[in-house]
């Protein structure tokens, strides 16, 4: 196992960290600085006060020190007081910034990566680690805070105590100040110090180590039961839980899971009880009391003033509880910089989806060609789209059609670059979509999903998709998807807040009226292209005859593709595009497909017309 943190990754994280708040390690650094100057400012006057007492000083002297000593711990209290506040500010930031970084990481990412289980794995990892241990970038900040005070303390301890040991030792005393005040007593203390702190150190990153351990398994505990216990707030999953009875029973899992969690806790603590504070305690207070002996003699014997008698033994005990603290940190800056790579694992995914510079010319409609398109999914054999060709004209109303399966919404998937076509090339207006530029081919698409998303926010932010909107438009909009009387019903409008997630007079809609909200979000972005998968799959069969008579005078003149299980609505299309088991199988009117009676487009109309009678 490794015992440094990785340094040039250390490096990495401090730079990272920098960036999403400037200057706030330099900060930090001048705040560690006052933050340990502190104490030793009463360390070093006390003896200077006591001196002066012992030499008879006039009461003007020891007064002047006493203002002085209050003066210096002021003004360095008062510098730490405003840098604390200035690095809370500056902390918020950060942590900001470093939240945002990863959030804005998932749209820049390719749909393939986002949709692969191990990204999703990755960042749960990482959102596991931050959430419960503090793990991370985050941490790494918090532990250099603690490592930079501990390393000035060590610095201005040893400056404090380097005399104990090198001041000329007497030649001549008594028998107890020949044994006590001596060069070998000094090294011995020396020798006391080190290994206490080697034992102490060791025992502490063994501690440290034990207890980041046992917190992994812990990440997982509290993952678990929460998960666990927030199906019973979810609104989806509430329903059943209440009907099934199942409260008591996840309350319970949930209860043996946290108790799993209180015996990590108790284990670590009785772990570092019995290996680190135990035995480290014996070695110290032995070293202390040695302390004590060669500095109080060797103040009787002259080598130093008796003032300085506590200054060494402050110092000292600084000395050690810095090193050990520093090794502690230490060991925290290692285990988090292994979190940290795991955040810039996830930032740095690299996007594989290549993209050009071209634009999109702007007009009302486009023109489509799939050229001998194949497709089979990231890690998969299978393929799902064979060896497409296809042009859908300027402005024409296309409807695909077929089981189950058979690679429908894969297709629509292509056209709007979620993925790149494994063999052959789609065509815009005659030029390889990839040659466009991302965002701004993603602008010519209106595209309601099957599984689409709306939010709990207001009808009308819904709609445009941002905190303000035209207000005329979105009216427009809902009314030609048949809204108009719902909205009516409205007290507040288009104001009116979806949900009740956080708002108490939110309202709860129907999958229909969720399908129409979705399809005039997708009309309010009035973009030359229109897709709608399975538009109407929610909606009542009266709304849907009556979005389906409307559909040509909805979508315009812009290019429409329309998957629909429901075949009658294929009438109203301009094209029929038959697809079987991943291939185009017919294409044409309505009325050419029903005539080729042994066609699938006519086997398909019959199965489903026996409903519809
Ligand atoms: P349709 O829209 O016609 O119902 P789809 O295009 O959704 O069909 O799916 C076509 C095939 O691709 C199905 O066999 C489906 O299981 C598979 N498929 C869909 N999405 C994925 C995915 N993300 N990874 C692997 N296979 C997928």
């Amino acid at each position: 196992m490794k015992k440094l943190p990785d340094i040039k990754l250390l490096f990495k994280c401090y730079k990272t960290i920098n960036s999403f708040s400037p200057n706030i390690i330099l900060i930090q650094i001048i705040k560690a600085v006052t933050d340990s100057l502190f104490p030793f400012i009463t360390i070093y006057m006390s003896a200077e006060i006591v001196d002066s007492l012992i030499a008879g000083s006039d009461y003007k002297r020891v007064f002047a020190y006493a203002l002085l000593t209050v003066a210096l711990s002021f003004g360095v209290k008062i510098i730490s007081v405003v840098l604390s506040r200035i690095l809370n500010i500056k902390y918020l930031v950060f942590s900001n910034n470093y939240s945002k970084s990863k959030s804005l990481k998932i749209p820049d990412l390719d749909y393939s990566t986002i949709e692969d289980s191990e990204t999703r794995q990755k960042l749960n990892k990482i959102e596991q680690y931050e959430n419960m241990n503090g793990g991370g970038l985050t941490s790494i900040y918090h532990s250099t805070s603690s490592f930079l005070r501990s390393f000035f303390t060590l610095a201005f301890s040893v400056a404090l105590t380097i005399s104990l040991f090198v001041l000329p030792y007497p030649s001549e005393g008594s028998l107890i100040t020949k044994l006590t005040v001596n060069p070998i007593v000094g090294i011995i203390i020396l020798v006391l110090i080190f290994v206490y702190v080697i034992f102490n150190s060791k025992v502490a990153v063994k501690c440290t180590r034990y207890a980041n351990s046992e917190y992994s398994k812990f990440t997982f505990i509290n993952d678990l039961s929460s998960e666990l216990t927030s199906h019973i707030y979810y609104n989806k999953t509430a329903m059943d839980i209440r009907i099934y009875g199942q409260t008591e029973a996840i309350m319970q899992h949930a209860h043996e899971v946290m108790q799993m969690s209180y015996d990590i806790n108790g284990n670590t603590n009785m772990y570092s009880l019995k290996k680190m504070h135990i035995p480290g305690e014996l070695i110290r207070l032995f070293t202390q009391f040695l302390i004590y002996i060669f500095a109080a003699f060797g103040a009787l014997a002259g080598r130093f003033s008796i003032g300085s008698i506590t200054k060494y033994i402050a110092a000292l005990s600084n000395f050690s509880g810095a090193i050990k603290q520093i090794m502690v940190t230490g060991e925290q800056l290692r285990y988090n910089c292994e979190i940290a790579k795991l955040y810039f694992d996830f930032v740095e995914i690299p996007s594989e989806m290549k993209s050009g510079e071209k634009k999109i010319a702007p007009q009302e409609s486009h023109e489509f060609e799939f050229r001998n398109v194949s497709f089979k999914y990231p890690n998969t054999d299978i393929y799902v789209l064979k060896n497409l060709s296809y042009k859908i004209k300027q402005g024409k109303k296309l409807a695909i059609v077929g089981m189950n399966g058979c690679g429908k919404t894969t297709l629509v998937k292509l056209l709007c670059r979620l993925y790149d076509p494994t063999e052959g090339e789609i065509l815009l207006d005659g030029i390889n979509i990839k040659e466009y530029g991302y965002s701004d081919y993603l602008k010519a698409f209106s595209i309601v999903f099957q599984d689409y998303s709306l939010f709990a926010m207001s009808l009308a932010q819904n709609i445009s998709c941002d905190e303000t909107y035209e207000k005329q438009k979105v009216l427009a909009c809902l009314d030609e998807v048949g809204f108009s009387e719902r909205l009516a019903s409205l007290e507040n409008g288009i104001d009116t807040v979806l949900y009740r997630d956080f708002e108490r007079n939110g309202v709860m809609i129907s999958g229909g009226e969720a399908q129409k909200i979705a399809m005039a979000r997708a009309l309010y972005k009035d973009a030359p292209i229109v897709i709608f998968d399975e538009p109407t799959a929610a909606l009542d069969p009266i709304s849907e005859s009556e979005i389906y008579k409307r559909l040509n005078a909805i979508v315009k003149e812009r290019t429409a593709i329309f998957i629909s299980h429901r075949l009658s609505s294929c009438v109203f299309s301009d094209e029929i595009l038959v697809m079987d088991s991943g291939e185009i199988v017919q294409s044409g009117s309505h009325e050419k497909l029903l005539s080729d009676a042994g066609g699938k487009y006519h086997e398909l109309w019959n199965a489903q017309a026996q409903f519809y009678v």
